[in-house]
């Protein structure tokens, strides 16, 4: 059985993965279990897994042994004996300090998480380097995109790789161009046409925010230059993403939107097994259809590409600007069309090209919060 610790595991990607390992049966053990906050979500997995340790933010759920608190938090749990892979669903970079710890102490990371990799990139492929071997059989993706790249890379050599191409929805808002999206509500930019998500990331799949996140993460998962990083809009989400190889053939990796399967996959890879995710016919799929991503449709993800493209600690302020500026779009603070001025501004004011450690992400995140969340008009936030 190969130990688990499943950080986020009241949250979506989270509730999916003990699904799947309770599919699987005994190939997986649940050693350590973490949440964003105390509620009865959780206090009800750790009554089902009666062997796991755990920690939230909001102190242990009362009852709980002592034994079963891990007062070094996320760090802890992903450094606990037994835990071998450790799944990472947790939002915003929390998770950054335990990724780190896990992989330097020779655990395998199963992420979930884009935050991560957008603020400390850098930081995971340099542990990833002084360790050695296959990166990806270390860091594994379960973002539905880069599982599917890794999927096609199967086989191949990273050098006869032409492209990699990240499909994204397009959003709520696909062909109705970025000037007339002032107005828009967040009811409007929370309905996202094929995915179910928490209100921050569904927002950032409307001003594709989010792929250009991915564009980040993939650029350091499979350690290629952001030139041969594209994105598509493929409003189906049924090709899951391309990969383009030096002799023009294209790999792809189809199936129904289902997170179980990218999950799933990441926990077992390389082995494929029978798997609770929703099984589809491409006789039900219809057209698949594939539009170019045109320069300006999207600003937020021109802002945010640019910015990861120049380097330096531009991820952890434009994650942190995007971050205070959606929430004050949910909040009606700012309207959507604000969402990318708001990014590009902190860029400008914040960016450098110096490298962060650890340290300094943290600290640049709660500056560059704390001041954008003052500024954008947000009462008696943090
Ligand atoms: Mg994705």
């Amino acid at each position: 059985m190969t130990g688990l610790a499943i950080l986020g595991s009241t949250g979506s990607i989270g509730r999916q993965t003990l699904e799947v390992v309770t599919a699987l049966d005994d190939r997986f053990a649940v050693v350590a279990l973490a949440s964003g906050h105390a509620s009865t979500a959780l206090e009800e997995q750790l009554a089902e897994y009666p062997g796991a340790v755990a920690w939230c933010p909001d102190g242990p759920p009362s009852g709980l042994s002592t034994e079963r608190w891990a007062p070094g938090g996320l760090v802890e749990l992903a450094t606990l004996d037994g835990v071998e892979l450790v799944v990472v669903a947790t939002t915003g970079m929390a998770a950054l300090p335990a990724v780190i710890a896990a992989l330097e102490s020779g655990r395998r990371v199963a992420l979930a998480n884009k935050e991560t990799l957008v603020t400390g990139g850098h930081l995971v492929a340099a542990a990833l380097a002084a360790r050695g071997g296959d990166p990806l059989e270390v860091l594994r993706p379960v973002d539905s995109e880069h599982s599917a790249i890794w999927q096609c890379l199967v086989g191949e050599r990273l050098d006869t790789v032409r492209r990699l191409v990240l499909t994204a929805s397009g959003g709520p808002f696909r062909g109705r161009g970025a000037q007339a999206l002032g107005g828009v509500t967040p009811e409007e930019a929370l309905s996202h046409p094929t995915w179910r998500m928490g209100p921050k990331i569904t927002v950032d799949s409307a001003t594709l925010v989010n792929k250009a996140f991915e564009v980040i993460e993939a650029r350091w998962l499979y350690r290629l230059p952001y030139s041969k990083i594209d994105a598509v809009i493929h409003p189906q989400s049924v090709v899951h993403s391309l990969v383009e190889f030096a002799d023009g053939s294209y790999k792809a990796q189809l199936g129904l939107p289902d997170m179980k399967l990218p999950i799933q996959y990441a926990l077992t890879h390389p082995e494929r097994l029978a798997s609770p995710a929703r099984h589809g016919d491409p006789v039900d799929w219809g057209r698949l259809e594939f539009e170019a991503l045109a320069p300006g449709e999207y600003p937020s993800y021109d802002t945010v590409r640019a910015a990861a493209e120049l380097g330096g600690n531009r991820g952890t302020v434009v994650n942190a600007a995007d971050e205070s500026a959606v929430a004050a779009f949910l909040e009606g603070r700012i309207g959507f069309d604000r969402i990318s001025d708001v990014i590009d501004e902190a860029v400008a004011r914040w960016g450098t090209d110096e490298e962060p450690g650890l340290d300094a992400i943290v600290g640049l995140d709660a500056e560059v919060r704390d001041v954008l969340d003052r500024e954008l008009g947000a009462a008696g936030r943090r």
